[in-house]
């Protein structure tokens, strides 16, 4: 039988790529790698207080899971500041109905091609620097340790970017990573992480009215997607299939789940992708199979990547805690109040498909600045779901309106910081605490 292709092997032979001269793109004051929920609001929190950011993107447009993630479904959205702006502007632009949230003063659905252009005129608007198509691929240090160099890959081949001051929002913690810093991945136990999902968007003729569950209902729901798909004929990977509604004909679909991750690893990122794009569209030949308000489903796009949970958890001057969150526990540098469960989907499907019990009830606690502030570079932060917490934190504050909030956290500490000439660990608290309290 052919062996799968190995690509890390201790005996594989190796080969000592030639040194070559980079260019030099520019030296900015701040520059921020990833442009998802974090990265996009670090970037123009620290541009609005007049410094020079660059942000550099992987993908082809703002937003991460947002946008090209095809999940613009906000949890924790009431987080006030930039976000507060975003979605005034979103639903300004069109993007999401008001009154689909009686209880809440906005949507917390959008149209993904409305939000990607809103995050780019907000960008503009501030002056950040944006380089799309660009991956951070290493980063290298100062004689003192401080981090200086960061080169990328695109196709205008290898390049070098400079910055003062540096924030890591990659998710995955990928330029922590690369300088060095350590961090953690996974439930400690066992470094299991949790599963990904491909998240996909649907056209079609349903309506709202005609879904016999509320928009934001729960398990209700959940249990009628999954027994109308066993009905059409699909038994899906999560035992929790979600929609959202955007507008009527247009749906959200979470609905897969992609065991296996313990760590970036190109090849099970490959598989993954492959495995739940498949089944996305099993799904919705399963919905159509049921006729009447699916009958004209259609698969109208999915993720430009497999939306991964959990990853890299990279070491700060505070590690958030599950003690926290069960405490409540309040802080003086808190940046961030968080209400979020724990979240933990499923990590061994032989036992459970859904959701694990969390043994933890979440008493909303605050995220203090020196989770966003890294212990192993001095010039280093970090925002959204890569901040430094233990595994069953990290489930909680994930989510995109948290990240969002210590994206512009990050951006403001990094601004005050720059115009010190302070590292962030040295920055007196007192600096930016009237500009950082956000305790919803
Ligand atoms: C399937 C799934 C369902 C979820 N459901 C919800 C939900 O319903 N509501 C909710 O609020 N949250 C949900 N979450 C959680 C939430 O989406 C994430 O935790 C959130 O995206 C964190 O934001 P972030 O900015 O830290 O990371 P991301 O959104 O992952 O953004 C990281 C960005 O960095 C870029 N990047 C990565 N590596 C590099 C690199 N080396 N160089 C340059 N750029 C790079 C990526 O392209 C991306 O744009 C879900 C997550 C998943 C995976």
């Amino acid at each position: 039988m052919k062996q799968p292709f190995k690509q890390k092997n201790d005996h594989a032979p190796s080969f000592t790529e030639p040194s070559q001269d980079i260019p030099v793109v520019e030296t900015a004051d701040l520059l921020v790698a990833g442009a998802g929920p974090a990265g996009v609001m670090a970037a123009i929190a620290a541009a609005r207080r007049g410094v020079r950011v660059r942000l550099i993107e992987a993908q082809g447009a703002l937003g991460g899971i947002w946008t090209v993630g095809c999940l613009p479904h906000l949890i924790e959205a009431n987080k006030g500041g930039l976000l507060d702006e975003l979605l005034d502007r979103l639903q300004r632009a069109g993007a999401g109905e008001r009154e689909t949230v009686a209880e809440r003063p906005y949507p917390v659905d959008y149209d993904v091609e409305t939000f990607k252009i809103v995050l780019e005129k907000m960008a503009a608007e501030a002056g950040v620097a944006v380089r799309l198509y660009t991956r951070v691929s290493a980063v290298y240090r100062d004689q003192t340790g401080r981090l200086e160099t960061l080169v990328t890959d695109s196709k205008s081949g290898r390049e070098a970017w400079r910055a003062g001051l540096f924030i890591d929002c990659t998710g995955d913690g990928d330029l922590a990573a690369q300088a060095g810093c350590g961090f953690d991945i996974g439930e400690p136990e066992t470094g299991r992480c949790q599963p990904m999902s491909m998240m996909a968007l649907l056209a079609g003729a349903v309506r709202r009215d005609q879904l016999p569950f509320s928009l934001h209902g729960g398990k209700a729901r959940k249990e009628w997607i999954l027994t109308q798909l066993r009905r059409g004929g699909h038994d899906p990977s999560y035992s929790q299939p979600t929609l959202f509604l955007v507008r009527d004909g247009y749906l959200i679909m979470m609905a897969n789940h992609q065991y296996g991750y313990r760590e970036p690893d190109a090849q099970v990122l490959t598989d993954a992708t492959i495995a739940g794009r498949s089944e996305n569209l099993a799904i919705v030949n399963a919905l159509r199979r049921l006729g009447g308000p699916w009958e004209h489903l259609e698969l109208m796009t999915q993720s430009a990547f497999i939306g991964v949970r959990e990853s890299r958890r990279i070491h700060g001057l505070y590690r958030v805690t599950q003690d926290d969150l069960a405490c409540g526990a309040r802080f003086d540098d808190a940046v961030c109040r968080v209400s979020f469960c724990v979240d933990i989907h499923a990590l061994d499907p032989a036992r459970n498909k859904g959701i694990d019990p969390a043994g933890i009830k979440v008493k909303p606690y605050d995220i203090p600045l020196r989770a966003l502030i890294a212990r192993d570079a001095p010039n280093l932060m970090m925002a959204g779901r890569c901040i430094s917490g233990d595994f069953k934190a990290h489930s909680s504050y994930r989510v995109t309106g948290d990240a969002a909030a210590l994206g512009e956290a990050a951006g403001i500490a990094a601004a005050s910081a720059l115009h010190q000439g302070l590292d962030p660990g040295k920055l007196p608290f007192a600096a930016v605490k009237d500009e950082l309290v956000r305790l919803p």
